[in-house]
């Protein structure tokens, strides 16, 4: 596998990355990590003749510790995100998700913005993303706006993004008091074949708050509010509430066709997990 010749563009700015972006149109790339678009360049399916270097970029940088969450640029690696301490003190479950991804090397150059805007099915951030609330700021048209990850990301290999859109960093809000997230996954391939997390929020021992998020099974993460369903539970009563909860969604939730895995098996998988994420976060949030 040969890499096409390509121009590198290294704008100064993300004013100026945005307007390269738009000037060259289908033509161009943005290029973080290189970790997706180089391996798909060189397999032929994207034809950029021009790519656009963000990592210089400042302003796509940083983890910044803020009042009431915690803001990542898109040009952050998963390195970095698991290893800055200030996620580790306030987001333990997203310094324990970036460590899951890949191996060193991928994570060491890869990063949180291009592994959301390239959108595989099989990725790990949407999914933990999706359950702990983030927002997703991108500049989209010359203007500044917010997504969720379920909307930005609109399908396989799909998000909301157009040549020149860029995306710049994530909002996460600080876990609520009372509450714990959890983030699990099956890997049978290089990749997850099954991501789930859930976020649980407990007064008096007793469920007040519950979301779980499942990807990588289907075009797109799905978020569920379970709130409602589970409030006031604890003990055998939640975890049997959770068995039936989590038949249903399995059993209804949209799967990728052509899967190497069986779609039974994938729904197994998301009943399985999701019951352990939705009892672990129970766990987490009592303790
Ligand atoms: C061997 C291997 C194993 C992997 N395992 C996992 C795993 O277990 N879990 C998981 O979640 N992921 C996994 N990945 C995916 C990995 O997380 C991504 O490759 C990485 O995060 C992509 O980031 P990047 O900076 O290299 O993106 P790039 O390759 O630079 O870009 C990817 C795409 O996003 C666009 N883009 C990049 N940044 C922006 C931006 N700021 N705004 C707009 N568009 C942008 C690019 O134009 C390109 O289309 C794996 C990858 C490999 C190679």
């Amino acid at each position: 596998m040969k890499l096409p010749q390509f121009e590198l563009h290294r704008p100064n700015s993300v004013d100026g990355a945005s307007q390269l972006l738009t000037e060259l149109g289908d033509d161009a790339s943005a290029y973080s990590g290189g970790t997706e678009l180089l391996l798909a360049m060189k397999l032929g399916l994207i034809k950029s003749r021009h790519l656009v270097d963000l990592k210089p970029l400042a302003e796509l940088r940083g983890i910044e510790l803020r009042p009431g969450g915690v803001w990542i640029g898109a040009g952050v690696t998963h390195r970095e995100i698991e290893s800055s301490p200030a996620i580790r003190a306030v987001l333990p479950p997203l310094a324990g998700m970036a460590s899951q991804i890949a191996n060193v090397r991928v994570r060491a150059i890869g990063t949180i913005g291009g592994n959301l805007c390239f959108a595989d099915p099989n990725s790990d951030p949407a999914t933990l993303l999706s359950a702990l609330g983030a927002r997703l700021r991108a500049r989209v048209n010359g203007e500044s706006v917010e997504f969720s990850p379920e909307e930005f990301i609109e399908g396989p290999y799909q998000t909301l993004l157009r040549p020149g859109d860029l995306l710049l960093g994530v909002w996460i809000p600080a876990l609520p008091a009372g509450s714990a997230a959890v983030h699990l996954r099956m890997k049978i391939h290089e990749r997850p074949s099954v991501t789930v997390a859930a976020l649980v929020g407990v007064t008096r021992g007793e469920v007040v708050a519950a979301r779980l998020a499942v990807g990588s099974v289907g075009p797109k993460v799905l978020q569920v509010e379970l709130g409602e369903e589970l409030r006031g539970l604890s003990g055998v009563g939640f975890s049997t509430r959770v068995r039936s909860l989590m038949a249903l969604l399995a059993g209804s939730i949209p799967l990728l066709p052509e899967r190497p895995e069986s779609p039974e098996y994938q729904r197994h998988l998301v009943r399985l997990l999701g019951a352990r994420a939705l009892e672990a976060g129970l766990e987490g949030a009592r303790n």
